[in-house]
């Protein structure tokens, strides 16, 4: 595999203070960002940027030479050589593009490389909320790109539903804005579309007057599980008249969490009694009238060293189907060696958080207006095991999972961008209009296909249809 040479070279004259490379100190700390140490991989170079100026002049000589580059935030995608890659290419890290500065009409514009914990403690300092992801450490960039699924989705989208205005650093080295107005077609597909068309400097997102929220999470037996899809069931039926509800159903290794969530402190949703009579293990966290910030911050938590792998199927609401589901877990982890942990997660999104995401605009993903549920599959696990065993033990949750919901009329195209694996046909499932809609706008926006010859990873337009 060929060393980017004359791309270091450049970066080098360019950056001689900035730039990491494998005999520079901070070397070993730049490859062990990423979530997940399968993405610990020694890239050629990592280059951390700290203003728009300079990653446009580093994007143009990545482009001169020819060399292949990943950009990357916080590394959370546990995807190889998403935000990650091996000897032959340059990871540009853009974490310091980390302005936050609030307008008068309540947009806050709020550089790409801040995480949501940074977002929602600057913005809760002025009574503000936004949409954004469930732990403070995910950032924004592959979140708000992949649609981004945040606590109260029913009531308020999907993160890339609340961006008003993406300001975007072409291929050509152009700066531009994609908003309603200023490049209307850019603007919709990078609602979901992913890195496909460009560098995302700078997100202007809605703030609302802070969302007060109640939250409760549960440790449940899972030889309840019966009694626990049906609760489950049960309340993703009742979102669609109180879309104030939020949930998350998470099957683990000798516990159910169940985290219960509601938009409002002056009421209980009648609803959240449908786990009442259900004996728990233990309350993880207790019933608490918070905020965004403070469920992140309870559910975001210092995470161990491991090797991850996740995968994603969309399907309908149906308690036949999560039992199914619950079957087909037992099966497969019992095939797994000591330590390697696979958990999955009931994630729902229902027609009217669809509705919702429509009311602001709309977005790329083809989201179909009925009650779904955004499976995540998840395989943790330690160095010294086999990481293909794991790997396939997540595609074979998906794989299976798509069979079955399939034969009981419930499968759903889409699949969520920050939840699938990487070798998931994420765009196709957006649709044919929207996979034409995307290929047009690349083609017009970035002629020469520098995004796609030259990305070293990601769900792309020449990859994931
Ligand atoms: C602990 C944890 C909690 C999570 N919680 C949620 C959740 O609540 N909801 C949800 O939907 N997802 C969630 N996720 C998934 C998360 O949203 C994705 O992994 C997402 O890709 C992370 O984005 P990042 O920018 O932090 O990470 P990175 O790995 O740095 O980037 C991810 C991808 O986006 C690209 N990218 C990043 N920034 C830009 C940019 N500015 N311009 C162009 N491309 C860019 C990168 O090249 C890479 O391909 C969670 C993940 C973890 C590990």
């Amino acid at each position: 595999m060929a060393l980017p040479t004359a791309a270091l070279t450049q970066l080098q004259a360019t950056f001689p203070d900035n730039l990491i490379t494998p005999t520079t100190t901070p070397y070993q700390t730049a490859r062990t960002t990423p979530w997940s140490q399968t993405c610990w991989t020694s890239a050629a170079g990592y280059l951390p940027l700290s203003t728009v100026n300079d990653l446009t002049t580093a994007l143009s000589i990545i482009q001169k030479t020819g060399s292949k580059f990943a950009v990357r935030t916080t590394g959370h995608n546990p995807n190889v050589g998403f935000s990650s890659a091996d000897e032959t290419a340059i990871v540009l890290d853009i974490r310091q593009l980390n302005s936050m500065e609030l307008m008068p009409d309540g947009i806050a514009r709020v550089g790409a490389g801040c995480t949501w914990g940074e977002v929602y403690a600057w913005l809760e300092g002025q009574g503000l909320s936004a949409i954004g992801g469930r732990d403070p450490q995910v950032g924004l960039g592959g979140f708000l790109l992949g649609g981004g699924m945040g606590a109260l989705p029913n009531l308020y989208g999907l993160g890339a539903d609340n961006v008003k205005n993406f300001e975007i650093l072409l291929a050509n080295g152009t700066l531009i804005n994609a908003n309603a107005h200023d490049n209307p077609d850019l603007y919709r597909v990078l609602k979901g579309g992913g890195s496909n068309f460009g560098i995302v400097t700078r997100f202007d997102i809605q703030t609302y007057p802070l969302i007060p929220i109640q939250y409760t999470i549960t440790l449940y037996n899972p030889t309840d599980h019966l009694a626990i899809n049906h609760a489950t069931a049960t309340i993703q039926a009742a979102m669609e008249t109180d879309p104030k509800i939020g949930l998350f159903t998470n099957f683990n290794h000798g516990f159910v969490a169940v985290g219960l969530l509601y938009g409002d402190h002056t009421k209980q949703p009648e609803i959240c009694t449908a786990f009442k009579g259900l004996e728990s293990i233990m309350t993880a966290v207790p019933p608490t009238k918070g905020t965004i910030l403070s469920l992140a911050t309870a559910m975001g938590h210092v995470q161990e060293e491991r090797k991850r792998a996740i995968s994603t199927i969309t399907t309908k609401v149906s308690v036949e189907l999560y039992e199914d589901v619950y079957t087909l877990w037992n099966g497969v982890r019992s095939t797994l060696p000591d330590g390697c942990i696979l958990h999955y997660t009931i994630q729902p999104m229902s027609a009217a958080g669809v509705r919702a995401g429509e009311e602001r605009g709309g977005n790329v993903l083809g989201l179909e207006g009925v009650g779904q549920v955004w499976w995540v599959f998840t395989c943790e696990w330690p160095t010294g095991i086999d990481d293909s065993i794991a790997q396939a033990a997540v595609e074979t949750m998906s794989a299976r999972v798509e069979i079955l919901a399939r034969e009981k009329e419930l499968l759903l195209d889409f699949k969520c961008m920050t939840f699938a694996t990487g070798s998931q046909r994420v765009l196709g499932g957006y649709g044919a209009e929207n996979v034409k809609r995307m290929q047009d706008v690349a083609g017009k926006y970035d002629p020469e296909g520098v995004f796609q010859r030259l990305q070293f990873g990601g769900f792309l337009l020449g990859n994931s249809v």
